[in-house]
């Protein structure tokens, strides 16, 4: 099979379609500026035992779905396939579901960001870009640095200057141009988007341009495979940008298109910090997109997003999984880090530790039911996030 089954791209509002292989950012039709989606040729017989099996344990095992046409083009440093890790020690009202971590720390920058960077510099690549600009709450900038390094691209990286140093030396370790911003993400979204305007550069924020969410994708083709095809009841995500709840949404999407899956698919849960709960608020009110909500710092800088520029895709993903939405507080989420890291021995972002209060909440209300197998994606590795940690 070809390298890359990609056909075009589509609005997922409008239904307009675009071609792939010129440079795309978002639907031009003015009443939607949606999100683009990458549209595949999907192959309807095929066995995925027989197509993966004895590829590479990267998340380019599954080149077929992502958008690149030449292996020359594909910028990887190892990213993906990372471990699914059932709970052992962590105990919670009646122990009677199974619950597991899928955790990405162990990526190249130690986050899950290198997944959908991988894709977007790759592509980048392809379509003769050199200079690419993102906006980042931290580990979007490190991912974007370290694979520019790789690819021979410039990168630059708007970062909020309270974001912890070590976010922002690995920028400068890489090579990226650093741009610190007095302010939060939308700040630096702002002054990112006149710079690169001015000057040329292509722009890869969060759903802005349509390949970061085709290498997120990777780890619901990921989920599916590593649970033999049978996905777990409920999946809980921290949700930033959306970019991961929306991509494997739709890798779900794909995989029971081609009859890897069947319909039965599993209840999604957004995981918002207090400090930016726009989506959790929009989901309980039935609203269709969410409100500009930001109370200030939050430990877990991956989730303070504002308003995501697919709030509307988020919400309708939740709603069509049955899902929901939730938020925990700084102080839950640095108990439920040091809880995790004593009892699993393992040192996860505040991102992924909100989850796991989340968890506890969602069980105690039964929202969760006896015998459901549950998901916990920890997004990132909590290493770098130790300065604003009380220890
Ligand atoms: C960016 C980030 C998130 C949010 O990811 P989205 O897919 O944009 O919602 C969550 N956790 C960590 C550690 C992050 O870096
Ligand atoms: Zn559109």
């Amino acid at each position: 099979m070809k390298l890359s089954l990609i056909e075009d791209l589509y609005c997922p509002a409008c239904g307009t379609r675009y071609p792939s292989t010129v440079i795309q950012t978002v639907c031009l039709n003015e009443a939607c500026k949606s999100s683009l989606f990458a549209g595949y040729n999907l192959p309807l017989s095929t066995d995925p035992e027989r197509l993966f099996s004895g590829r590479p344990a990267t998340m380019w095992r599954y080149h077929e779905f992502l958008p690149v046409a030449d292996p020359a083009h594909v910028v990887t440093l190892g990213e993906g396939f990372t471990p699914v890790l059932p709970l052992r020690n962590l105990s919670y009202q009646e122990n009677d579901n199974e619950v597991f971590w899928k955790d990405e720390s162990g990526n190249p920058t130690g986050s899950f960001k290198a997944r959908g960077i991988s894709s977007a510099v790759s592509k980048a690549k392809e379509l003769g870009i050199t200079n690419i600009v993102t906006p980042t709450a931290g580990n979007a900038g490190g991912a974007l640095a370290a694979y520019c390094a790789q690819g021979g691209l410039n990168a630059y990286v708007y970062m909020p200057k309270l974001t912890p140093k070590v976010f922002k030396d690995e920028c400068r370790l890489y090579g990226a141009n650093l741009i610190e911003v007095d302010g939060n993400i939308s700040d630096c979204g702002k002054l990112a988007d006149k710079d690169a305007t001015e000057n040329g550069w292509f722009q890869v924020s969060t759903l802005k341009e349509p390949y970061r969410l085709e290498g997120k994708k990777t780890m619901g083709y990921e989920i599916a495979e590593q649970f033999n095809w049978e996905v777990p009841d409920v999946i809980l995500y921290p949700t930033g940008g959306g970019t991961g709840l929306i991509g494997i949404w739709k890798a779900f999407d794909e995989m029971e298109k081609m009859g890897w899956i069947g319909s039965k698919r599993p209840r999604m849960v957004t995981v918002q910090s207090e400090s930016c709960d726009g989506i959790t608020q929009a989901f309980h009110h039935q609203e269709l997109q969410s409100q500009f909500v930001d109370r200030g710092f939050t430990i877990a800088n991956g989730l303070r997003v504002p308003k995501p520029y697919a709030d509307k895709l988020i919400l309708k993903v939740l709603r069509e999984s049955a899902g929901t939405a939730i938020s925990v507080s700084d102080i839950q989420m640095e108990s439920a880090l040091k809880e995790i890291a004593r009892k699993e021995g393992m040192l996860i972002a505040p991102e992924g530790a909100a989850l796991w209060q989340a968890f506890k909440t969602l069980k105690a209300s039964n929202w969760i039911r006896s015998g459901e197998r549950v998901l916990l994606l920890n997004t990132g590795s909590g290493y770098k996030y130790l300065e604003n940690i009380n220890i």
